[in-house]
């Protein structure tokens, strides 16, 4: 059926050479490449081709396919140039209507010609019509489609007739073999390769809303799939880690540890002890810790970081902690210099943007154990890092981490061990993650994990009060952040960054930062963004975390971690284009002291539904579980590509609130399937994650 406005014909054979590849690059750009690619691209919606409505049935706002005979037609010019045709199929007829339209369509829509023609009908000025509608001539009694026509998410480059016809071949030469024994899927459930049919093509009389809410078996076996190679490479690594060995470590009496303790600002919270506590009984034993430690924003994680790193020094080891930027990492290291040095401890400070002589005498006192604790963004695990005796590696915000890094990180984990060849000793690892999901699960989907979780903010937090403001009251907010100001407090203003439009984000950001300057003439203003050199930007950061700055301009390059708890304002610019939890990790930034704080969130009308729904959610909630649950709801299926290529997306088919019965099945049938078919197993893992499987073990 042809795809307005350009015919179907035309689709992708008869484009010039030159640009014929511009689909399939497209494809490329979005990972569509192999044929399982493809036939795992699912449909965002389907639509019916296999009925036709009487056009005396047709009611408004149906969404329908109608056939007739075109009994007119023709370009009218007012109110703008257009072409009108009426079709007549015996019980009525109806007007099909196009604004933009090509000399084809004109052709095609020929008076007296039969054609089909789907689209939305409304009540319009002369009877009910169509516009726009996807059209195309037939001949009498031509047969209608046996199938349900899926609609693909999809980018401009790349048409939907171009992707549906890739996605049906594909489907057809895609490796989808069963790989399970019988008995290991559960059951009532399709074959994958059915499975999949079913859910690019539904027959007829599928149920649309057990395919839209995946209840439908078909979805239920991709999920199945999905997490039954999750659960088989968490178990495989487990057991392979199980040989491993490591130094055990345990403080020593009126140590490091002992004293940290003693010297902090503040009693730790009981969540924090218990947490604490986990980590330590890990880090006492002869194998390798390998934890997660997973707490809402400004729950504490980070002197839970400390202590365990006190831990590893007072045995003797040294401690690598890692975070995710510069920013973040500086502010870790000056934090822990302030905590450690009295104690006599040497750290060392490795990023990318120290180089030639300073990075040379950091990688020294490394490798010559001086410095016990090691502090810094990947820079810390790159090749020429070697430690002379690495007992604990800590990452923060690890899901911020790239594919690349965590590979890197286990490679350097592994040389670690080698580098002792008599006993080889594996590090310890502790990742830390504000990215939460409910314990229970995360127990159960980490199999090669051990999850501990901080479920209490620190006590006097009082919540932030969220306030959704029009850009047209910006002067309001200015105003607002100059009481603060005089308040002695502290403000960011954060604009958005977008990697297209880098240079318009980065104008926006100066221009407000202009606009500050000159509404604000006592106060010190200060810009913050990812193009400035890092030495400038530290010298910033400093500035404001120092108190002297008192407002701070910055694209979200602030957006994990940073913690100055003076500031109580966080002002929130174009927030409709951010991310759910995007918006609650900036929104964490405030709130950190014991003063109520406030969090502005700007827009510009008009807000597409689901920006809408996620500026309520941000507004009603505050409990990053809840937020993490929204966040799946609200984003559905349309955004899982984006979700995927960033990397948060845990999961591309199950959903881990949802399919808690299935999750329990693969844990089960994963366990079994090892011992039983390792091959089976290795199978199921290498079709699911492919290169991929290295990279969820860390
Ligand atoms: P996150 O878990 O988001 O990394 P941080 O470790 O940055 O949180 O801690 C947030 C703030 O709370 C910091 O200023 C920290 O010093 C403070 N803090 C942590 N634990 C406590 C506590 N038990 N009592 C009071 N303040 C605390
Ligand atoms: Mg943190």
């Amino acid at each position: 059926m042809a795809v307005v406005p350009a015919p179907e014909r035309t689709i992708p054979q008869t484009r010039e050479p030159a640009r014929a590849s511009a689909p399939a690059r497209a494809l490329e750009r979005l990972g569509l490449q192999r044929d399982l690619d493809l036939a795992l691209h699912l449909p965002l919606r389907y639509e019916d081709e296999t009925r036709l409505v009487r056009i005396a049935d047709a009611r408004d706002g149906d969404a329908l396919q109608v056939e007739g005979v075109v009994t007119d037609a023709r370009v009218e010019f007012r109110p703008r140039r257009q072409l009108v045709a009426r079709i007549d199929d015996g019980s009525g007829t109806l007007v099909l209507r196009f604004v933009n339209f090509y000399p084809s369509h004109q052709k095609t829509l020929a008076r007296g010609v039969r054609v089909r023609a789907r689209g939305d009908v409304r009540a319009g000025f002369f009877g009910r019509e169509m516009v726009h509608p996807v059209f195309k001539a037939v001949e009498t009694g031509a047969p209608l489609s046996n199938a349900l026509t899926p609609v693909y998410p999809t980018v401009a480059q790349l048409p939907q007739a171009y992707l549906r016809k890739a996605i049906a071949s594909a489907l057809q030469r895609a490796p989808l073999h069963e790989l399970l024994p019988a008995g290991a899927v559960p059951a009532g459930l399709p074959s994958l390769r059915d499975a999949l049919q079913r859910l690019h093509h539904p027959p007829p009389d599928a149920s649309l809303a057990a395919l839209h809410d995946h209840s439908d078996p078909a979805w239920q076996r991709l999920k199945f799939e999905e997490l039954l190679a999750q659960q088989l490479s968490q178990h495989q690594a487990r057991r392979e880690r199980a040989h491993l060995a490591a130094p055990p470590l345990q403080p020593r009496r009126g140590g490091v540890h002992e004293r940290l303790a003693v010297a902090l600002p503040f009693a730790l919270t009981a969540a924090q002890q218990r947490v604490a506590a986990e980590v330590a009984a890990d880090l006492a034993l002869p194998k390798p810790m390998h934890r997660l430690l997973q707490g809402d924003v400004g729950s504490g994680k980070t002197v839970v970081a400390a202590l365990s790193a006190a831990i590893a020094i007072d045995a003797g080891w040294q401690c690598a902690l890692m975070a995710p930027t510069e920013i973040l990492a500086e502010q870790h290291f000056r934090k822990l210099v302030q905590w450690l040095t009295p104690l006599g401890i040497g750290m060392a400070w490795l990023s990318g943007s120290r180089k030639g002589r300073a990075r040379a005498q950091m990688i020294e006192r490394v490798a010559s154990g001086e410095a016990a604790l090691v502090i810094g963004t990947h820079a810390v695990i790159q090749d020429d890092v070697h430690f002379a005796r690495l007992g604990l590696a800590i990452v923060d915000e690890q899901h911020r981490f790239g594919v690349q890094q965590r590979l890197a990180l286990r490679r350097k984990l592994g040389e670690q061990a080698g580098g002792r060849a008599a006993a080889p000793l594996e590090p310890h690892l502790l990742m830390m993650s504000a990215t939460p999901i409910p314990r229970t699960l995360a127990m159960s989907y980490f199999a090669d994990l051990d999850v501990s979780t901080i479920d209490e903010l620190p006590p006097g937090r009082q919540p932030v009060l969220t306030k959704l403001f029009g850009d047209d009251r910006r002067e309001q907010v200015v105003a607002r952040i100059a009481d603060e100001v005089a308040r002695g407090r502290q403000v960011y203003w954060v604009c958005p960054l977008i990697e297209e439009s880098q240079k318009l984000d980065l104008q926006n950001a100066t221009e407000t930062h202009r606009q500050l300057c000159d509404a604000l003439p006592g106060a010190m203003v200060g810009l913050l963004h990812g193009r400035m050199p890092a030495a400038e930007k530290a010298a910033v950061m400093s500035l404001f975390t120092g108190g002297q700055m008192q407002v701070l301009v910055s694209t979200t390059v602030i957006e994990v971690g940073v913690d100055v708890p003076n500031a109580s304002l966080m002002v929130i610019e174009h927030a409709e284009r951010f991310g759910l939890a995007q918006l609650h990790q900036l929104r964490g930034r405030v709130g950190r002291g014991a003063q109520a704080s406030v969090c502005v969130l700007l827009y510009s009308a008009p807000l597409s539904p689901t920006a809408k729904e996620r500026l309520r959610a941000i507004v009603d909630t505050h409990d990053g579980f809840e937020i993490a649950r929204r966040d799946l709801e609200i984003r559905g299926p349309g955004e899982f590509m984006g979700a995927r290529q960033s990397g948060d997306a845990l999961l591309r088919f199950a959903d881990l609130a949802d399919d808690a019965p299935l999750l329990a099945r693969a844990r089960t049938v994963a366990a079994q399937l090892l011992d039983s078919e390792p091959a089976a197993a290795r199978a199921q893992v290498e079709r699911w994650l492919g290169g991929k499987a290295e990279f969820l073990k860390a």
